[in-house]
């Protein structure tokens, strides 16, 4: 099956729509198949594919996370407004639209997203985007199935979060590029050039992790933190992870999850743990006081950027920063070179 007619069929169920909108939306998404973005209708594209510049000569277009934003930025240059939604720090599992979001969203030329269900509550307000006329882009649309990793709590749709192998995530600057084209062609040339070298930067940066990360020992290869972002990131670069909450921080862990994971961590000796910036440290101060029960000291390592980035400006305020930061948190957490 298509995986944007999984992804929106997904996405509404979860929402509070109207069955209207349940119509409405699967007529575009029947009526886009093979248009816009990507190879595989992984976007949904309307009439006007071809945007009018503003008052300062540039298009703009919007980006739900600020990851998405960043690829969009890189593969744009200066041809193009770069709007994030979703602001530094929050959890784009829990993003709604403001009424100024949709005011920007019925505004804008395009809307680039990362799909997969990670904005999944956004539904209405990206089918009224749609409805509009506007080109959505899913970058992540490209990525073969094959490298998408399963969400074993919800077969709807894959792990959503993609930008942490950064191999994968450079991936998306070619879909990125592809839909710029159709909005502004005269530029084409230059986005798929952008495009290169935003993947071949990112596949620098795993050689760069891979070898950082190296002498971290095979018993200390287990990455926990508080919910399961970093599955990716874990199949790149050879570590287990474990997750808290489940894929998507709107599942809560249980006590009985908590219980089996402090057992599993204090058995095995993992020496740290993580909180990641989006999401409550609650659950990983939970495990630390479990593990000290059980006489097994375990430390809370650098908060590691999940689901967005640090703040503009910041190290970590750029993809390639979050990426390093994390890397250099876990190296330091675990025993590694970095
Ligand atoms: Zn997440």
């Amino acid at each position: 099956m298509n995986r944007s007619v999984c992804y929106y069929s997904h996405m509404l169920q979860r929402s509070n729509l109207a069955l209207f909108f349940r119509s409405v939306f699967s007529i575009l998404i029947l009526s886009c198949i093979g248009t816009g973005c990507g190879d595989r209708s992984d976007a949904l594209s309307g009439s006007n594919a071809t945007a009018s510049p503003n008052a300062n000569g540039k298009i703009t277009v919007l980006a739900t996370t600020r990851m998405v934003a960043d690829v969009v930025a890189n593969v744009v240059g200066e041809h193009a407004n770069v709007i994030t939604l979703i602001p530094a720090g929050a959890d784009p599992h829990l993003w709604t639209p403001t009424r100024s979001d949709i005011l920007q969203l019925l505004e804008a030329d395009a809307l680039f997203m990362n799909g997969l269900g990670l904005e999944g509550r956004a539904g209405e307000a990206f089918s009224r985007v749609s409805n509009s006329g506007r080109p959505v882009c899913v970058i992540t649309g490209g990525i073969p199935e094959k490298d998408l990793l399963q969400d074993p709590s919800n077969t709807a749709h894959p792990d959503p979060h993609v930008w942490m192998d950064p191999q994968l995530w450079g991936t998306t600057a070619h879909q990125v590029a592809e839909a710029l084209a159709t909005l502004d062609p005269a530029h084409a040339a230059e986005f798929k050039a952008n495009a290169t070298k935003y993947a071949a930067e990112a596949n620098a940066l795993v050689e760069a992790i891979t070898a950082d990360l190296a002498n971290i020992s095979p018993s200390n290869r287990v990455l926990v933190s508080s919910h399961d972002a970093f599955g990716y990131f874990g199949k790149r670069f050879n570590f287990e992870v474990r997750g808290i909450q489940g894929i998507s921080t709107e599942s809560e862990a249980s006590v009985g999850d908590i219980e089996r994971l402090v057992a599993e961590i204090s058995e095995r000796k993992i020496p740290t743990v993580f909180v990641e910036t989006t999401v409550s440290d609650r659950t990983i101060r939970a495990v630390v006081d479990g593990c000290a029960a059980r006489d097994h000291t375990i430390k809370i390592g650098d908060a590691l950027y999940s689901d967005s980035m640090g703040a503009p400006g910041t190290p970590g305020g750029t993809w390639v920063g979050m990426i390093k930061h994390n890397a250099r948190s876990i190296g330091n957490g675990l025993g590694g070179n970095s």
